[in-house]
């Protein structure tokens, strides 16, 4: 079908070259002057969310992060927000295991990553909770949190930075489950969560959270068969916020909070409510550098933060497949 109108085909054409990256700004104008559309707004960052590393020197980690990281950076990535669970496990493993990983991180790390990046938390970055398994006791100085505080030289859990116009949050919802020492909970604790709500109070910049753990998302529905078995759906504690209502409500109330990031579930979905837009990215590692017809393939979120305040998420494989 030939278009009755070809400057609008010209338009589509320049809009669809503009999403494959590098073009917003030239291609835009142009078509703007061609078309009177409205002009599109200019890129502020080019950044990538790697969640779900899983490093460990035991399986492909080392060649499929190099990959991750070519990927990324020919796509002309600039930052590099992770999203937690950076390591194998350091949850339930015994400390020279750990200390393996950890050793693989940093090479990995230095080796490849050209660019800035900012570390989350996830589950199995915390070191040593299930004492029977990991052989610890509690009493070690680098139990828990202070571990991965240490490897990273972080000052703390959560925390927030601005960067390119835009606010970044990095939320650390995994608390320890009293009923199960090898379990875990997520929500934000009152601490926590009390200077989330100041943080946002004190920002006028569109805002970008990162949790290890979903606060928000559809990705427990792509996980039938133990709900088939129980015939209903459930939704486990550490598997989900259970505060997703009141940290959702704070988000809203707030008007700042544009992408919510996520990983944990090694699944990809989006989905938006009341104008957030919630973001599993799926995994780096796709089945824990094995592989999968559950869980995703190896992948990372392509994200382009605009000045306007939009953005554009894109999930990339990362162009290893696990075997
Ligand atoms: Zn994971």
């Amino acid at each position: 079908m030939i278009p009755r109108d070809p400057s609008r085909r010209r338009f589509t054409t320049l809009t669809g070259l503009a999403a494959l990256g590098g073009l917003v700004g030239v291609s835009s104008r142009a078509s703007a002057a061609q078309t009177s559309a409205p002009p599109q707004p200019t890129r502020a960052l080019r950044m990538a969310h790697f969640t779900d590393l899983h490093i460990t020197p035991d399986r492909s980690s080392e060649p499929g992060m190099r990959h991750a990281f070519k990927s990324a950076n020919d796509e002309g990535v600039q930052f590099i927000l992770t999203g937690g669970d950076l390591v194998m496990d350091s949850f339930a493993t015994p400390r020279e295991e750990v200390n393996r990983e950890w050793e693989l991180f940093h090479k990995i790390f230095a080796q490849h990553c050209a660019v800035p990046v900012e570390h989350c938390l996830g589950n199995h970055d915390v070191f040593g909770w299930c004492k029977s398994k990991s052989k610890q006791t509690g009493t070690e100085n680098d139990y828990g949190y202070a571990r991965a505080l240490r490897e990273l030289k972080l000052d703390g859990r959560w925390r927030s930075f601005d960067r390119a116009g835009w606010h970044f949050i990095v939320l650390s919802s995994v608390e320890p489950d009293p009923a199960d020492e090898c379990g875990y909970l997520a929500f934000l604790n009152e601490a926590q969560r009390a200077w989330l709500e100041a943080d946002l109070a004190a920002t006028t910049l569109p805002t970008v959270v990162v949790s290890h753990v979903p606060i928000v998302t559809i990705t427990p529905s792509m996980r039938g068969e133990s709900q088939r078995a129980a015939r209903k759906t459930e939704i486990p504690g550490g598997l989900v916020h259970l505060d997703a209502s009141e940290v959702h409500g704070i988000f809203r109330r707030s008007g700042r909070v544009r992408l919510v990031l996520s990983g944990h579930t090694h699944l990809i979905d989006r989905c938006v409510a009341d104008g957030v837009t919630y973001a599993c990215s799926g995994a780096v590692c796709g089945g824990w550098w094995k592989p999968t017809e559950t869980y995703c393939d190896p992948c990372f979120a392509l994200i382009d933060l605009m000045q306007d305040g939009s953005f554009n998420y894109t999930i990339k494989p990362t162009g290893w497949k696990n075997s």
